[in-house]
């Protein structure tokens, strides 16, 4: 039985580095909290639009996408369309998202949009995972001021400890200027490689620096991880049985977990083959 989740938590996926698996993981954790039978609303916020197509969604044939909720034109709402799985629906964005920063320039309370979209139908859903863009710009902002949380995917290469300390300055920033309510969820280990020390010294540091904040699932770095978008799927629906789709089933879970407040199952840290 599945126990009740906090209504409407709105959770930021952003890290200013590009590349480090915003967008996977925001497709993917989706799909995982979709399968365990919570309501999911996905927002896609990068005018690549790469979670609207992961999702299956074609990004230039929708009624409306988050350009014309920016511009005013739509609400949330209207916008929002149905996905191949349950539980699952996406805020659609292409590539006309690029000009709405200039655009708006001029705006009073151009930061708040996204929020004040969200407030009305946040509780129609039990999260709303909002994928940023690789940028501290308008489109990142709008989503720091929405969140109640920010998730941040940390991959396991060198330059991640310089984003460690990028990351700080980002959270502290947001919390002084944007939103002081706003909360670390968790950093999350993306593209992991147990065959090699970095991946294991990037591990360490980061749990030095975060503590319990870093997730105990771990992503692997695996291939069908990365060509699943291709198939407009997610891993659930591409690999069921590969171990990136078990990392991110767990990530759910020990998300659901923290949320409830119980402990992190023991030794539920698993160190799966890379694949
Ligand atoms: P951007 O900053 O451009 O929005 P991002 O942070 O959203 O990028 P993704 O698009 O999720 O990052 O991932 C970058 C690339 O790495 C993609 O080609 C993706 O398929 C691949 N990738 C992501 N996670 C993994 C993984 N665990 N294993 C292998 N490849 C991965
Ligand atoms: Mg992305």
């Amino acid at each position: 039985m599945l126990e009740p989740s906090p209504m409407g938590r709105v959770i930021a996926i952003a890290n200013q580095k590009g590349g480090v698996g915003k967008t996977t993981t925001s497709v993917n954790l989706s799909a995982a909290l979709a399968m365990r039978g919570r309501k999911v609303l996905v927002i896609d916020l990068d005018p690549q639009g790469n979670c609207t197509s992961g999702l299956g969604v074609d990004k230039f044939g929708c009624d409306g996408t988050m350009f014309d909720v920016f511009h005013g034109e739509m609400d949330l709402n209207s916008v929002i369309v149905g996905t191949a799985f349950n539980n699952l629906w996406v805020a659609p964005a292409n590539s006309d998202l690029v000009g709405a920063e200039v655009e708006l320039v001029n705006k009073a309370g151009r930061e708040n949009i996204i929020k004040s979209h969200i407030e009305p139908i946040r509780n129609q859903f039990d999260f709303i995972i909002l994928d940023c863009p690789p940028s501290l710009g308008f489109l990142t902002v709008n989503a720091l001021v929405a969140a109640d949380s920010l998730l941040v995917p940390l991959q396991t290469e060198y330059y991640a400890l310089e984003g460690i300390s990028s990351l700080i300055q980002t959270m502290t920033l947001a919390q002084e200027n944007l939103n002081s309510a706003l909360e670390l969820e968790g950093v999350v280990l993306t593209m992991y490689d147990s065959r090699t020390n970095l991946s294991r010294q990037v591990e360490e540091e980061a749990r030095k620096h975060f503590g319990e904040k870093v997730f105990q699932s771990v992503i692997p770095r695996s291939v069908r991880l990365s060509e699943s978008p291709s198939f407009g799927k997610p891993i659930f629906a591409h690999d069921p049985n590969s171990n990136g789709a078990l990392a991110y089933f767990e990530l759910a879970e020990e998300l659901e977990q923290r949320r409830s407040g119980k402990p992190a199952k023991k030794g539920s840290k698993r160190r799966v083959a890379n694949g």
